[in-house]
């Protein structure tokens, strides 16, 4: 007899999903079957679902009835007869960074350089993603998916499934921090340091060894709270409160910061990001990682004179989401500051929709299946 699963399901945009009983996949030579123990829930998910057909029409979405779901961690039950280095049992954050695998970009590493680089379960960057999301129909709103192997990070045992679902913010701060070249002794200052980008930078940065992160925020609360984290270290300043570029070569002896992480949100007015680059050094990076509400004007004859570096930065490699998790397993970063609001499969909506609720970077949304 066939085996089933229970999938969240959409079938129409602006209707709930719903929860279908469907085959469990089998995986292919390359792929394994996951089962999926917990699936961390973006704020962004309930606009992808509703508004970026309208929105964005380049970039496609996975074909209805669709299984969204895009930060799934769980159990490996089954793997192909191409698998190699995974075995049933293994515990595993899937990264849903999908990719052809055998362009000049996949073949050199860069997968997120793919003209066909999708994200599993959410949508695809690039017009030719529609073929990727034929080929891996399987989100994480799901109790089994179907992944490639390249795309699994092994996860200890002192990493919970639920932590494991917040991967896709942290590596995507890491990424971001790495094309910085974040490194011991470094300052750097980060741009909406209190929502998901913001606090991952800062947890993430403290543990490769930056001597002091900035941070600007708009909520008081919250910004007490990033401090806390490690008071001797960490300096924010409220947004509205004068300039922020000012205030970074204040507190750097007039020079600059080594980077800046740009996690602001999308509502964001570009201003605030003019001003922050502001406080960076001569021969410094930008990296944006977040957004801003408009075009940017950027002096370049200022960025040429100071020889500064703007970056976009987006997603992580599976390789440093493995470097991610053995510094979980050596506790060189500290996830305990996430507080997990878990919903059952069933609740899925409510989960989405609820998610204007939450804590900024400290509330952790995730669906257990
Ligand atoms: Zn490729």
């Amino acid at each position: 007899m066939e085996r089933t699963m229970v999938a969240a399901r959409l079938h129409a945009l602006h209707t709930p999903m719903t929860l279908d009983t469907i085959p469990v996949p089998k995986p292919r030579p390359n792929d394994v079957l996951v089962n999926v123990k917990a699936c961390g829930i973006v704020p962004n998910m309930g606009n992808v679902i509703n508004n970026w057909m309208t929105w964005f029409p380049h970039q496609p979405l996975p074909k209805f009835p669709a299984i969204f779901g895009l930060d799934p961690a769980g159990v490996v039950e089954e793997v192909g007869e191409a698998v190699i280095n995974v075995k049933p049992g293994d515990r595993v954050y899937v990264s849903p960074l999908r990719s052809c695998g055998s362009c000049q970009a996949c073949r050199s590493g860069h997968r997120s350089l793919c003209r066909y680089y999708t994200l599993n379960g959410y949508f695809s960057t690039s017009r030719d993603g529609q073929r990727i999301f034929d080929l891996h129909p399987y989100g994480g709103f799901s109790e089994y998916m179907t992944a490639p192997e390249y795309a699994l990070v092994n996860i200890p045992d002192n990493l919970s499934f639920e932590q494991a679902g917040r991967f896709g913010y942290l590596g995507t701060s890491y990424g971001a921090l790495k094309n910085a070249g974040a490194g011991p002794g470094q300052v750097g200052l980060i741009d909406g340091i209190t929502g998901t980008l913001g606090v991952a930078s800062t947890v993430l940065g403290l543990a490769m060894g930056l001597s002091r992160i900035l941070g600007t925020g708009r909520d008081e609360n919250l910004l007490k709270r990033v401090k806390a984290l490690a008071p001797d270290r960490i300096e924010v300043m409220k947004l509205d409160d004068g300039s922020t570029g000012d205030w970074a070569k204040s507190l750097t002896g007039g020079e600059g910061v080594d980077f800046v992480i740009s996690a602001l949100g999308a509502k964001a007015p570009a201003a605030t990001m003019q001003d922050s680059m502001k406080g960076v050094r001569r021969g410094g990076k930008v990296v944006v990682v977040g957004g801003v509400a408009e075009d940017l004007p950027v002096d370049v004859k200022w960025l040429m004179d100071e020889q500064v570096q703007l970056i976009g930065s987006n997603w992580f490699t599976a390789a440093q989401g493995q470097e991610m998790a053995e510094m979980v397993r050596t506790g060189t970063i500290d996830l305990s500051y996430l507080e997990h609001r878990r919903f059952p499969l069933a609740q899925v909506n409510e989960a989405i929709s609820g998610l204007k609720d939450r804590d900024g970077g400290f509330s952790n949304y995730v669906v257990i299946p």
